[in-house]
């Protein structure tokens, strides 16, 4: 049959890859069973469909996602990702992975992702809002401020985080600022969240080069993905001192080796979509001479076999599942430090806690106030996860996994099954 209906989910995709770092860890450290049954089972998977009145008249129906996967901590909390590559097997992994990330951190939320299967690049903007607002109409007695949170992920922004704050709180008749996190600052959005993701990444960095005497001043990186997080976050590296020397898109890579001149190159990419030029294929990027290797762009972008040519003395992995276990089993045992994406990708979410708590209440800090909490989070984060992976002398994915796994089980226990 070639007709493109609806198909089951064939792809356990993320959930697959959750599941295998959940069993590598209770090796480490088991947990109790009812936590392990609560965890390897998600509280809800939704699926919808969405059809949205194309601009020709035509009807064209999407599919969407939502999964909350434990809600032990709190009101679940998770992103929003418009890409062709949506399944409900990679957004309850995605969902899974927010669970363990909120409890690094240590904020009082669930995990939850969502999405919907859509290249956002081939709509326009009326066909976006118009599949935005149906998918949050869809959703609309499941999502809110104590219940599950939705936030930015690959193909949104806060553009899209305001029609989805409009639409449910049309829906309910009262302004509800507090069911999504990213919006614009004039509908309760946050001081610094914009680039929360990407600085909560060189903060780490440098926290981590100060770890291991390793340099910061002049020290050479490589950006894999230019946008949201990787974009910010090569901003901040430079005006921390370090040399970005390559940033790559899904395009191609521009690389210099005395340095890219980082505002230029994140100005022009940002009215154009693309990169000034492009010197490198994307793929040689991973390859290059250099200090620092930070992975901004999707999952699996670093496997086993490309994990043989990283000559980085460390990897800090931003996105969601960057590396694969096999690549980091690699680069571990060649002595390449790597910082777990529970960590290195925690900034964004952080910042997104920051946003509610204002919005619960009503009252806005200044940037000041926002980063200086922003900062005293993202250092307690790398502390506790460092003491928890020197305590058990292992590696630090497994010390955040840990640290995660155990906060969510004493809640757990606490709370008790109900009824
Ligand atoms: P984005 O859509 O803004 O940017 C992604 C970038 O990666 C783009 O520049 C794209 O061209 C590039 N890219 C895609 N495939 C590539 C490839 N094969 N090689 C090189 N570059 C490639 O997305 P984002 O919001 O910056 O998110 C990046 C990653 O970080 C995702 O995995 C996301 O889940 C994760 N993340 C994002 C946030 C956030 O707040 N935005 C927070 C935590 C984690």
């Amino acid at each position: 049959m070639s007709l493109p209906a609806y198909r089951p989910p064939e792809d356990p995709g993320l959930w697959e890859a959750f599941l295998e770092r959940l069993e590598r860890t209770l090796r480490v450290a088991p947990l109790h069973p009812t936590t392990v049954e609560y965890l390897t089972h998600p509280k809800r998977l939704v699926t919808v469909s969405l059809p949205v009145v194309m601009d020709d008249g035509k009807v064209r129906v999407f599919q969407g996602f939502r999964v909350v996967h434990d809600i032990a901590r709190g009101p679940a909390k998770g992103g929003v990702r418009l890409h062709p590559s949506v399944t409900l097997g990679q957004t309850a992994g995605l969902a899974a992975w927010m669970t363990l990330k909120a409890a690094v951190y240590d904020l009082p939320f669930g995990g939850a992702a969502g999405g919907v299967a859509v290249d956002p690049g081939l709509l326009s903007p009326r066909e976006l809002e118009r599949l935005v607002r149906r998918y949050t109409a869809e959703l609309v007695n499941l999502i809110g401020p104590d219940m599950d949170i939705l936030g930015p992920d690959l193909g949104t922004n806060e553009r899209v985080m305001a029609w989805i704050m409009d639409t449910y709180s049309m829906t309910l008749g009262s302004t509800v600022p507090g069911v999504v996190t990213g919006k614009p600052h004039a509908l309760g959005g946050t001081e610094g969240r914009d680039d929360a993701a990407g600085l909560g990444v060189a903060l780490i960095l440098k926290e981590f080069a100060r770890r291991w005497g390793f340099p910061l001043e002049g020290a050479r990186v490589a950006v894999q993905g230019f946008g949201q997080v990787g974009g910010a976050f090569a901003l901040h590296a430079q005006r921390m001192g370090l040399k970005v020397v390559a940033v790559s898109t899904s395009r191609g890579a521009m690389y210099q080796e005395e340095g890219l001149p980082v505002e230029e190159v994140l100005a022009h990419y940002e009215a154009t979509g693309v990169l000034p030029r492009h010197d490198l294929d994307p793929e040689e990027l991973l390859a290059l001479p250099v200090d620092y290797l930070v992975l901004a762009a999707l999952e699996g972008a670093l496997d086993g076999e490309r994990a043989k040519r990283v000559q980085a003395q460390a990897v800090l992995e931003a996105a969601n599942f960057g590396l694969t276990p096999e690549g980091e089993a690699y680069l571990l045992g060649k002595g390449v430090r790597v910082v777990p994406d529970l960590l290195t990708g925690g900034g964004g979410l952080l910042a997104s806690y920051l946003e509610w708590v204002q919005d619960l209440n009503m009252f806005f800090w200044s940037e000041e106030e926002v980063r200086h909490s922003f900062a005293k989070s993202v250092a307690k984060a790398v502390t506790e996860v460092c003491e928890r992976a020197e305590a058990l002398s292992t590696d630090l994915r497994t010390g955040a996994m840990v640290l995660a796994l155990e906060r969510v089980n004493e809640a757990t226990r606490l709370r008790g099954v109900y009824p």
